[in-house]
């Protein structure tokens, strides 16, 4: 549930053990900076006449999310696993979500396999072109195969729909600053407010640079992942990977290309670009894989310097 860096708390029965790790856990997987992340399943032990115990053993992690670690080259910080459902808060407008933010964060959350929920806040604050706007981006991520939801959290709308989604999951909620994150937390479940308070003010003082994740658990069954520490949930490294894998909807033409190593970009028949052109594929996900494309070879170029 929540990680110190040298305790950790285990949710057991509905209390909170307070549990260390075995010392040849820090050693093992040298890939990883912590032995042991927020979400994790665990066994572990306990003496009789304590009330701390021993992690002795992590099960297999459905998935997880890593954080680079910025002093340790080619080590990674694993900050939450077994996330069910990735919440990813969208405003229209006051703040404006650009599409590639929104496509960036959908790369990369499918490079980690975690499922997501695009929650359109603010509704009520739209004016007409902002609800054609709207409209418009529910038609393009409904198609392939990302659900959507209506939400204010302001007026209160859709919030108990929004609510059944979460329940007996584990979320995390992430999106750009100011699109009401806290907000909806803190309207999710009255309990977390004071938690998730406590939590950003404790990071507002800047005395800690490394941040830790903790789970709160939801009233109705659930619990709510707050990682503090990927708010831009930014690219994951696809140096070697293609990119195009991650786009669902051009994932499903590749096979169908000439050719099997088709970066859809200049290539003769190339399906993607033919769906593009035909309207199938909408632009503005055309635009973001070419701009991220774009944005990986200055990565590549700026590495072999
Ligand atoms: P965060 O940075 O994503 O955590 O965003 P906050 O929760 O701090 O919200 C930013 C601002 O947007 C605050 O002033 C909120 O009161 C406001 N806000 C949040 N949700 C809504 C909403 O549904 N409608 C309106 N009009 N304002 C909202
Ligand atoms: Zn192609």
């Amino acid at each position: 549930m929540k990680s110190t860096g040298s305790w950790y708390e285990v949710l057991h029965n509905g209390t909170r053990i307070k549990c260390r790790v075995r010392g040849n856990f820090r050693t093992k997987g040298k890939v990883y900076t912590n032995p042991v992340a927020v979400g994790d399943h665990v066994d572990f032990i306990t003496k009789k006449e304590e009330n701390t115990g021993l992690i002795t053993k992590i099960h297999e992690r459905n998935n997880y999310i890593v954080r680079k670690s910025i002093n340790l080259r080619h080590r990674a910080h694993i900050i939450a696993s077994n996330v069910d459902l990735a919440l990813l808060v969208v405003t229209i407008s006051k703040p404006k979500t650009y599409p590639i933010f929104i496509d960036r964060f959908l790369v990369s959350a499918k490079a980690y396999n975690i499922p997501v929920q695009l929650v359109f806040n603010k509704i009520d604050l739209y004016d007409e072109k902002d609800m054609q706007k709207l409209a418009e981006l529910e038609k393009i991520y409904n198609k392939i195969g990302y659900p959507t939801i209506r939400i204010s959290v302001k007026e209160k709308i859709n919030i108990e729909a929004l609510k059944l989604l979460l329940k007996n999951k584990n979320s995390v909620v992430l999106g750009n600053s100011g699109v009401g994150k806290s907000s909806l937390i803190n309207t999710i479940d009255s309990n977390l407010s004071l938690k998730t308070a406590d939590i950003s003010h404790y990071h507002n003082k800047g005395k800690h640079t490394t941040t830790f994740a903790e789970i709160f658990e939801l009233e109705n069954g659930g619990f709510i992942t707050d990682t503090p520490g990927i708010k831009g949930f930014g690219l994951v490294n696809l140096e070697d990977e293609n990119l195009a894998t991650y786009f669902n909807e051009m994932l499903a033409l590749q096979s169908e290309c000439k050719y099997y190593n088709c970066t859809h970009t200049h290539e003769p028949d190339c399906k993607v670009i033919a769906a593009v052109k035909a309207g199938e594929i909408s632009e503005s996900r055309y635009l973001s894989y070419l701009s991220m494309l774009e944005e990986d070879k200055d990565v590549g170029k700026y590495r072999k310097n």
